[in-house]
């Protein structure tokens, strides 16, 4: 059954191309063949997918992305999709979550429908795949590649393990900034591995969180999130500027000698404690061993 349902989206993928898709094509057509006809965010047609799943939850045909609320979240290779927040009478938000991690669970693609800025009679069709969800940030990662993780297996899971990377493989040229789409999904992965806390303090916050590069892009480390942390902003600021780091054998936090102290800096913890995993040694080692020679 899934299968045969992965072969219908390909074949409604392949007749919006031929009639002039996937981008800019008219919203009437996206109707017509059953990519979207939803009224908010999340089209399971029930009727047609109800009958994959045991508990009649559906999988998910298609999410629609408005760009009103999170424009910076679509990239050319995906986007990050955030769960539906309708406050709809009833389990049908949750039904809907359900429904899109079943397409990651049996491996069925979706559609991932967009208003271009220009015209708003017009939709940008991508054929995308569900690899991952974090229910602690109520996000979707979509990608729009073809490359199927095994059914019921996650991105997140697939990386951990691959063997680690702590610089990235771009040779020769570097580029402080990272792009809003490397930084979205890095950002997702971070959040997804370590939980929702500073690694540092009991700061859980989400607006007052970020994914921080444990070796920084500015010296060529690489997005793998185990070169990452969880970090409060001001402990974010903190651990790029050296006043602290992190000894790898015991996970130890140490200050400057000379500087503020962990009470002065706010720090609750004598050890690194994120919610979660633990970051990669060679990473721990690389910022310690830095910050050990500058002392
Ligand atoms: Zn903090």
């Amino acid at each position: 059954m899934p299968k045969q349902e992965v072969q219908r989206r390909h074949e409604m993928w392949e007749e919006l191309c031929e009639r002039g898709g996937p981008q800019s094509v008219g919203s009437t057509l996206v109707r017509e063949l059953g990519i979207y006809r939803g009224q908010a965010g999340i089209w399971r047609d029930k009727d047609q997918t109800a009958g994959l799943t045991d508990d009649g939850s559906g999988v998910t045909v298609s999410v629609l992305h408005t760009g009103q609320s999170y424009a910076d979240d679509l990239s050319e290779g995906g986007v990050i999709y955030h769960y539906p927040e309708t406050g709809r009478i009833g389990s049908r938000d949750e039904n809907e979550v359900e429904a899109t991690k079943n397409a990651c669970r049996l491996g069925i693609p979706i559609f991932v429908v967009v208003y271009p800025e220009e015209d708003d009679s017009k939709r940008d069709v991508h054929l995308g795949r569900v690899a991952d969800w974090n229910d602690e940030t109520e996000e979707f990662l979509i990608l729009f590649d073809a490359d199927f993780n095994a059914p019921g297996e996650t991105a997140s899971e697939v990386r951990e393990r691959e063997p680690f990377q702590l610089t990235s493989e771009r040779s020769g040229r570097t580029s402080p900034q990272l792009t809003r789409p490397e930084q979205g999904r890095f950002s997702f992965n971070v959040f997804k591995r370590y939980g929702k806390k500073c690694a540092v303090c009991e700061i859980s916050v989400g607006d007052m969180l970020v994914a921080a590069h444990i070796r920084g892009k500015a010296e060529d480390g690489s997005d793998d999130a185990r070169n990452g942390l969880v970090l409060c902003k001001n402990h974010h600021a903190a651990f790029d500027s050296g006043l602290f780091s992190i000894e790898p054998e015991t996970h130890l936090i140490h200050t400057q000698e000379e500087g503020p102290s962990k009470q002065e800096l706010r720090i609750k913890h004598s050890r690194l404690s994120p919610a979660r995993s633990e970051p990669h040694e060679d990473a721990v080692r690389w910022h310690w061993e830095r910050w050990k020679e500058e002392q």
